[in-house]
């Protein structure tokens, strides 16, 4: 470092010792903790040795000043800077209890003039007190006083403590030097000071600046950067309040971007990504200045908007929404987004947020069971959706432990009267609510896969019943009733052929049961599945006939045995001529492709004698018997007769 530059860091420094460019001044905060400090070391030192000085002989007018300067300026201004109020106040007190404690320690002279010593922590005192700039004025002001005193000192004054001139010299120099001393430790403790608030104000700040994205990501969608559910659940009540003090209601509304996983798999997580980002901008141009706009999860937006105009309804958004297209140009594909929506009202539905948040999904699944656009929430609708969530849970139970039994149904031959078969018809028996009719749980079965199990069982347990009527002689079919999903199992024929290996049952004597809907939905699986049961020697028969919508083609394509008319044209036959026509046609049209044909839901004799008459082979009802246990059956079967066993 060469001379000038050196020069140049000395003239800083003193510059800076002197306070004459400071930027940072301590604030009332920290001049009152500074109060704080100097006024405990006083309140402590001073306090002992003005009580030292009390029990010196010759030193008790030194031990009094002391105790009065404790009791009098160092104790109230500690007292009133513990409340951090009048900090001037404080500074001047703890100077002037400097001024006269020092004072008397230099006139009085304590033990052996050794007093002296003590007035050395005056320039300290100062600067701690009233800064590096202020500092200089106490002090060097002090210095004068003591110089002026030495001056003006007689030894005539009494008490009167006679230093001799070298020691008041050197005392004077030393003092001089002390001042400089603390100016400068003054001066690091305050740059030392200074960087640590310096320091810990960037640490708040980017502590504050953390917090506020860990808040942002906490509340936000990172894809979209809308609100995302936590913090829609935050403004949702602030939306209510609003709107209850206006007096409109809100509609919530949850929007469901169906296929997203499919489309997902085309385009790749970063193009799955930029669709939803392109759908949150058409939405939130929706609903901009309307009411806000969540993303809830990877394919779930939700909405809350104002019904603050009149011609506004939640019908009215709701076909609004559902009938924008949402069409984007992804990777050279062009896709078109089709959102499900579910709709809630505040205050119709609920004052509760999550609730009415909740609502709006169950109105959102609701419409996508039905292959609607959107819906609105519906109470009833949530019973029957309670219902099938509660059923969910117990039917699992119910399938898995075995606790379903088999009803069966007698089918009647109408020529001779005798019993040529059964429907095996399931039941649940709960123990709190009953019997439990299939028309309720097959559909929750259905919908939560149970119904293989449950449709494994039922084989089983009906060969097993059937086998054992074999072996009382009465030879009966059974009739067993398939669903829809049962046709796409892969397992379903391996199912049915363990059925006749553990039963030793002949496949001929298993009807299978199916409805036109089971082919509808995959025909093509469906008829491979058909022709393999076919193939493999089972029955196969078309229940439910002439409800569905499908062609009357695959009459003439499926390898089936026998139609069975659907109940609701049996039942009040004799008085519909209409049902007379269907019946009659059906019964033509079965025979003309040589099928049997079953009429179910006979309730009284005469519709069974029209029946006979217009050529229906078989007849199962009321007016024969009720589902019944197996054992009933065989009971029945005995009592009416069976067809020979070879007929
Ligand atoms: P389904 O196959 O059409 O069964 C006929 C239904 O009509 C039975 O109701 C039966 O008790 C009832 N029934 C029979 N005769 C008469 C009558 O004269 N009058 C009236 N009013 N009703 C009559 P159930 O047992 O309640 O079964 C309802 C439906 O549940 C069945 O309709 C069938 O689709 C389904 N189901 C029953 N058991 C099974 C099963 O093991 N598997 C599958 N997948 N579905 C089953
Ligand atoms: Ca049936
Ligand atoms: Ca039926």
């Amino acid at each position: 470092m060469n001379i000038r530059a050196y020069l140049q860091r000395i003239h800083n420094h003193v510059v800076d010792m002197l306070g004459l460019r400071m930027t940072h001044f301590a604030s009332v905060a920290e001049r009152s903790a500074h109060v704080r400090t100097s006024s405990l070391i006083g309140l402590v030192v001073g306090a002992v040795f003005g009580l030292f000085n009390v029990l010196t002989p010759g030193m008790l007018a030194l031990g009094l000043v002391e105790w009065a300067a404790v009791l009098v300026l160092i104790l109230p201004a500690a007292v009133l800077a513990r409340g951090g109020r009048y900090v001037f106040v404080c500074e001047t007190l703890m100077l002037a209890a400097a001024a006269v404690i020092f004072g008397a320690l230099i006139v009085l002279g304590g033990v052996e003039g050794t007093g002296m010593l003590w007035v050395y922590a005056a320039p300290f005192i100062a600067f701690f007190l009233k800064g590096q700039r202020q500092g200089w004025w106490y002090s060097v002001g002090f210095i004068a006083v003591m110089m002026a005193y030495f001056g003006v000192r007689s030894p005539e004054w009494g008490a009167v403590y006679p230093y001799s001139p070298v020691v008041v010299t050197q005392f004077l120099l030393s003092l001089c030097f002390y001042t400089v001393f603390a100016a400068n430790m003054n001066l690091q403790r305050s740059r030392f000071e200074e960087k640590l608030h310096q320091r810990v104000h960037e640490k708040t700040q980017d502590a504050q600046k953390l917090l506020g994205q860990v808040q942002f990501l906490a509340t936000h969608d990172t894809v979209t950067g809308l609100p995302n559910r936590t913090h829609l659940l935050e403004q949702l009540p602030i939306e209510m309040a609003a709107a209850k003090a206006a007096g409109h209601g809100l509609v919530v509304c949850t929007l469901r971007l169906e296929r997203l996983f499919e489309m997902g798999n085309v385009l790749g997580h970063d193009g799955a990504d930029s669709l939803v980002r392109h759908v949150a901008v058409h939405l939130s141009d929706i609903v901009q200045g309307h009411g806000l706009l969540a993303r809830m999860r990877r394919d779930e937006f939700a909405m809350v908007y104002r019904l603050d105009t009149p011609s506004i309804r939640a019908e009215t958004i709701g076909s609004f929404i559902a009938g924008r297209q949402f069409s984007v140009q992804e990777q050279g594909f062009s896709l078109y987004v089709e959102l499900t929506l579910g709709l809630a009202l505040y205050p119709d539905h609920s004052a509760d947020p999550s609730e009415l948040l909740s609502k709006a999904d169950q109105a959102m699944l609701q419409a996508h069971k039905n292959a609607q656009q959107w819906s609105v929430y519906d109470a009833q609708q949530e019973q029957i959706f309670r219902r099938h969530h509660l059923l969910f849970g117990k039917l699992r139970e119910a399938v898995l432990g075995e606790q379903l039994v088999m009803f069966f149904q007698p089918q009647i031959c109408l020529k001779t009267g005798v019993v040529i078969g059964a429907e095996a018809l399931v039941r649940w028996p709960d123990p709190v609510e009953g019997m439990i009719p299939p028309m309720v749980f097959i559909p929750v079965a259905e919908e939560s896969g149970l119904i293989r199990p449950l449709t494994t069982w039922v084989i089983g347990a009906c060969m097993r019943e059937c086998a054992r009527w074999h072996e009382l002689g009465l030879m009966m079919d059974v009739s067993i009733n398939l669903s829809a999903m049962n046709l796409l199992d892969p397992e379903l024929l391996s199912v049915l052929q363990k059925g006749l290996m553990e039963s030793g049952l002949q496949p001929h004597a298993v009807n299978l049961e199916i409805t036109e809907s089971c082919f509808m939905d995959s025909p093509k699986r469906a008829m491979e599945v058909i022709q393999c049961i076919h193939e493999a020697g089972f029955k196969l028969s078309i229940d439910d006939f002439g409800t569905g919508y499908s062609s009357l083609s695959y009459l003439k394509n499926l390898p089936i045995d026998e139609l069975k008319i659907d109940q609701s044209f049996v039942r009040k036959l004799l008085e519909t001529p209409g049902d007379q026509a269907i019946v009659e046609s059906t019964i033509t049209l079965a025979h003309n492709f040589s099928l049997q044909v079953v009429a179910e839901g006979i309730e009284d004799p005469a519709t069974a004698q029209w029946l006979l008459a217009h050529g229906c082979d078989i007849g199962q009802g009321y007016t024969y018997a009720k589902p019944m246990p197996s054992q009933d059956l065989i009971a029945f079967a005995q009592a009416r007769g069976v067809r020979a066993p070879h007929g």
